[in-house]
């Protein structure tokens, strides 16, 4: 169930960010942040989640402008009276990270992010990106804080991006994956989506594997980074039916030798254009998979 938790009035409301409980202890900041393309969503989830007294991240903290991160900083403050003690990165993309070190220092407390992302932020940001910042590096099987007295784990999720983390409860109660799906957006008639998985930083091979992970642990709930909670791990198997199912399209269409350009143009004719680019990216991580697995032979 949803529970809306700010109440102010509304000029108060204008300084605040909305904020749900979908599960419960686990608060959901929806901050506006830099998502492309914006049609898909516009819009990061920034939970807040660690037992009372306990250590509280602030997971995916990345508003778009000035004015979103004071809304941000507000509501933190203001609508909470937590003590936060360290920022959670998923993964290094700029809609999970944007103004991240700027809150590092604002709340004096560290960032915990996977090796690969920090070195992936160094190389597109400079060496200076997290100046005056404490990294902690964090891997499988680490636990972070508690939820409902259960250790809250790390996982590696590697697919969408290289180094991305999940985390999760020992029960499985719930599990937060990134960019690995999104959700249902706020919108009325969104539905459950699909991600791009680029060639640079994405592996096709390591998301099937992922997707088939996270469905053999069975979480009850997923919490994605954009859009509402899920609640089974159906979307996931939908997700690696489709997936599996554009692959044998992939396939054949490389059989009759046709170069990835057209098999955008072929398999997504009735999607919008200006998601052609995206879609070519998973085109090329499906044919690198099928190169992987020695598929990629008897081209006429
Ligand atoms: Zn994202």
């Amino acid at each position: 169930m949803v529970k809306m938790i700010s109440n102010n009035s509304d000029k108060q409301q204008q300084q605040i960010l909305p904020c749900i409980q979908e599960i419960d202890g686990i608060d959901q900041l929806i901050v506006v942040s830099y998502v492309f393309p914006p049609e898909m969503a516009h819009r990061t989830n920034c939970f807040l989640i660690g037992d009372k007294g306990d250590k509280k991240l602030i997971v995916d903290p990345s508003p778009f402008s000035d004015e979103e991160y004071k809304r941000l900083v507000n509501t933190l403050k203001n609508s909470f009276e937590y003590t936060y003690t360290d920022i959670f990165i998923t993964h290094h993309h700029v809609d999970h990270v944007n103004e991240v070190q700027k809150l590092a220092r604002e709340f004096a407390i560290p960032i915990i992010i996977s090796e690969d992302s920090y070195g992936r932020l160094l190389k597109k940001n400079g060496p200076d990106f997290f100046a005056n910042i404490n990294i902690k590096f964090a891997r499988e099987g680490d636990v972070l804080t508690h939820w409902n007295g259960q250790d809250v784990k790390v996982f590696e999720i590697p697919g969408h991006d290289e180094g991305q983390l999940a985390l999760a409860p020992e029960s499985m109660t719930w599990f937060l994956v990134g960019d690995l799906i999104q959700g249902e957006g706020l919108e009325p008639g969104s539905r459950a989506s699909t991600v791009v998985i680029a060639t640079k930083e994405g592996d096709m091979k390591k998301y099937f594997r992922t997707l088939e992970r996270i469905i053999r642990l069975n979480p009850k709930y997923l919490l994605p980074s954009h859009g509402m909670v899920l609640k089974s791990v159906a979307p996931l198997e939908k997700t690696l039916i489709h997936r599996i199912e554009r692959e044998q399209q992939v396939l054949k269409l490389y059989k009759q030798g046709k170069t990835p350009e057209q098999m955008t143009k072929t398999l997504y004719k009735r999607v919008n254009k200006a998601l052609w680019p995206l879609a070519l990216e998973n085109i090329k991580t499906h044919l690198k998979k099928l190169e992987q697995e020695g598929l990629l032979i008897n081209k006429q």
